[in-house]
Formats: structure tokens, C-alpha cells, sequence
């Protein structure tokens, strides 16, 4: 699908995320490049909001972040289930990434994630919501 592009933090970024504590400085920076979204993005992770689920035995991993009415399948760096990615980054292409994206970079970057191990019956049924788009 021509639409899709990957959207990978440039690694200086990830350098500061990476680092333990944010700085008043790091914070600043990602409010002026990712606006409201850097702060939602960081309030989910800091609520435990983005999860990492590993299906067996297939071994497939997702990637889910809890929003305010549902929870939303994350594809790293490249979609995101919610309404706002479909419509500000897939047809108006105003921003690259929602805030459920933002939030699944920071978790993974940062080790700051729920892990859930769960089975491919049960991700069959979670797909049903998950992969519902808007
Ligand atoms: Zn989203």
C-alpha cells in the first residue's frame, strides 16, 4: 500500500529517550516537534497503557495502546487502528504518527511497557475489536 511509510524516530530522538530521566529540555523539544501528542503519548506510557502481547504458539507479537474508549493495534512505526491516524496522516497527511504510535516508540525504547502472554485463540477473538478502524 502505497500510503504506508515508515515513520522511525531519527535516532537522536532515540538517544533521548533512552536516557533514564527526561530532561525539562528533552520534554520541551518533543512538545514543540510532536505538540499535544508527545504529552498523551507520554501520559499513556507513564499509566501502563501500551501493551505488548505474544500469542502461542504461533509466537506473533502485537503491539495494543489503550485509548480513552477502546484499545488500538499499533504496527510500529507504520499504522495505527484510531480515527485520527486514518484521518490526519492516512488522507489529510497533516502529521506522520497519532499519539498511540508516539506512545508505542516511547514503551519500546524506554522497556516501559506491560508484556502479556496470551494464546492465538484469544488474539483471535481481541482482533475483532482491535483491528476495527476509526
Ligand atoms: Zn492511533
Amino acid at each position: 500500500m502505497s500510503w504506508l511509510r515508515n515513520m522511525s524516530l531519527p535516532l537522536s530522538e532515540v538517544k533521548m529517550l533512552s536516557r533514564k530521566d527526561l530532561t525539562q529540555k528533552d520534554i520541551e523539544y518533543f512538545r514543540v516537534k510532536y505538540g499535544k501528542r508527545f504529552v498523551r503519548a507520554l501520559r499513556a506510557v507513564e499509566e501502563g497503557k501500551v501493551k505488548k502481547y505474544h500469542f502461542r504458539p504461533s509466537g506473533t507479537t502485537k503491539w495494543v495502546v489503550q485509548g480513552d474508549t477502546r484499545a488500538y493495534l499499533v504496527s510500529p512505526e507504520v499504522f495505527c487502528t484510531c480515527r485520527s491516524f486514518y484521518q490526519s496522516a492516512v488522507i489529510a497527511r497533516e502529521i506522520d504518527m497519532c499519539y498511540h504510535m508516539l506512545a508505542q516508540r516511547i514503551a519500546a525504547i524506554r522497556s516501559q511497557y506491560m508484556a502479556i502472554e496470551s494464546s492465538d485463540a484469544e488474539r483471535r477473538r481481541l482482533y475483532a475489536q482491535w483491528r476495527k478502524v476509526g
